[in-house]
């Protein structure tokens, strides 16, 4: 039997795995700095779980006191989206959990993300999944991705694991860690939908005359003034119905359309999202129970009585699966007391918000001091891979640190500081770890980062 290949080679300088929000910044910032950079997706579009798991909205680029925390690219991202309409900007946040949430259309979202990273100059690669990764001593050599022309191996100076699960890092045997440290039990997987044709201007009505049944920290003194943004509650309704579901609580976001949400109430617990068997079943699931909510919400909550699914995620939400293990693992207690790091890359306002593994409620925890807490370059870096760095929802935390550190807008922060390390290390010749952070830092703060 002759059995034929077709492996391909090219190079690169940085490659970066994964194209969703932080690795889309990730690659920006490696393209701006003039270095050739390969950004590898499996998907044909790019966005992550902002758009293949229909993730909404962004949130939050805030502390709890208001202060913007997160600009650099992710503002960028956000100030063109709002010039073609894709977005209305960081809005206040109606379920009172943080200060700002930021709506967008993920339709817009991924031409404005492929566009800046055309003008980066970074080579797009999509439907090309990495399956193998080369290493000789403690270095990446190459990435193997496997796609419609064949096999490709790119060799490159530097990696960066934006692929959310920490796949470079797990497939060059890198240390990692999954879920929480006592049993590996990751956060539920969620699959989103949206529902239009609901009347938002009935569910106000309802929440101001039933204050009660809705998240204790809802605006309601503002509720006049303010466009309504999501909704946390119908406790009464959710538990008179019974629905099957391991949740306590309605959870919605409104927009991008006028009477439109994204339903976020599935809860799929128990599974392991890098293992294609549990992945398989998470996604059966979580449809079944798109349809259980959807009835629910018709028969039950009042503004829904005409509303209907218009869209569910083609893949299911994935909050936590595999990370690395960095030089430094961010911690419940670091982000708490809004922990200062010397080696700062980025900053983030959002609360520890862990949705049990395998219980009904959402564990939260609020930073004090300023509101904001560092993440040091060190969570970036691998511990055993001298050329690897991690972006996102890969970067190296605690089980209850990563339950912040994963949102969008830190992913897209901690994207930018890897990116510009990346293509740093190579325009100076030095390994990942040897680079100066005052050197970092400087040209982050000169991008406009808030560090
Ligand atoms: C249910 C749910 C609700 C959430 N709610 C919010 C919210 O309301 N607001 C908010 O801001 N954030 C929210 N998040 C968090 C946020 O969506 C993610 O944590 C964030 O998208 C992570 O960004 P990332 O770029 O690190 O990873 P991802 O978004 O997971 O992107 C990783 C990318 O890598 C690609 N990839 C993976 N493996 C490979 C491979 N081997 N080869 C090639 N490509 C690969 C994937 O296709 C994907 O495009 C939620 C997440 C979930 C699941």
């Amino acid at each position: 039997m002759k059995e034929v290949t077709h492996l391909k080679r090219e190079s690169a300088e940085v490659v970066i795995v994964g194209g969703g929000p932080a690795g889309i910044a990730a690659a920006i910032a490696t393209g701006r700095q003039g270095v050739r950079v390969v950004l590898v997706e499996r998907y044909g579009f790019v966005g992550g779980m902002s758009t293949a798991a229909m993730v909404y909205p962004w949130m939050t680029f805030h502390t709890e006191q208001g202060e913007q925390v997160i600009r650099g690219i992710a503002q960028e991202i956000v100030d063109r989206l709002q010039a073609r309409g894709g977005s209305p900007g960081h809005l206040r946040d109606t379920v009172g959990f943080v200060h700002s949430v930021t709506p967008y259309d993920p339709a817009v979202y991924q031409v404005v993300a492929t566009e800046m990273l055309k003008e980066a100059g970074v080579r797009l690669l999509l439907h090309s999944f990495v399956d193998s990764v080369a290493t000789v001593d403690d270095r990446v050599e190459a990435v193997r991705v496997t796609n419609k022309s064949g096999q490709l191996e790119i060799q490159a100076n530097v990696f960066v694991d934006a692929s959310g699960d920490a796949d470079v890092a797990y497939l060059a045997g890198a240390a990692i860690a999954k879920g929480r440290e006592k049993d590996s039990q990751s956060q539920p997987m969620t699959m989103k939908f949206r529902m239009r044709g609901v009347d938002l201007g009935r569910v106000k009505q309802y929440m101001q005359e039933h204050p009660e049944d809705f998240y204790e920290k809802t605006p309601f003194g503002e509720l006049d003034t303010i466009p309504l943004t999501g909704v946390s509650g119908f406790y009464s309704h959710w538990k008179k119905a019974a629905v099957p579901i391991q949740r306590d609580q309605v959870l919605f976001f409104t927009g991008p359309a006028g009477d439109e949400v994204l339903i976020n109430c599935t809860r799929v617990q128990g599974l392991d999202a890098t293992n294609a068997v549990d992945l398989t079943e998470a996604e059966q699931e979580g449809r079944k129970q798109v349809l259980m909510i959807a009835e629910f919400l018709r028969n039950n909550v009042p503004g829904f009585e005409r509303a209907s699914i218009s869209a569910v995620a083609p893949q299911i939400g994935i909050r936590e699966s595999r990370r690395i293990v960095g030089r430094y693992a961010l911690t419940r207690e670091d982000v708490v007391a809004g922990r200062k790091f010397e080696d700062v890359v980025a900053r983030s306002g959002y609360p520890i918000d862990i949705h049990d593994p395998s219980g009904q409620g959402v564990t939260a925890a609020f930073i004090e001091g300023d509101g904001a807490y560092d993440i040091p370059y060190r969570s970036l870096l691998s511990q055993n891979i001298s050329n690897l760095l991690a972006a996102g929802r890969c970067i190296s935390t605690t089980h209850e640190a990563h339950a912040t550190t994963r949102l969008t807008p830190s992913c897209m922060a901690t994207g930018e500081a890897a990116g510009t390390a990346a293509a740093m290390s190579v325009k100076l010749k030095l390994p990942p770890a040897n680079l100066p952070v005052s050197l970092l830092q400087a040209e982050l703060r000169q991008n406009g980062v808030a560090i």
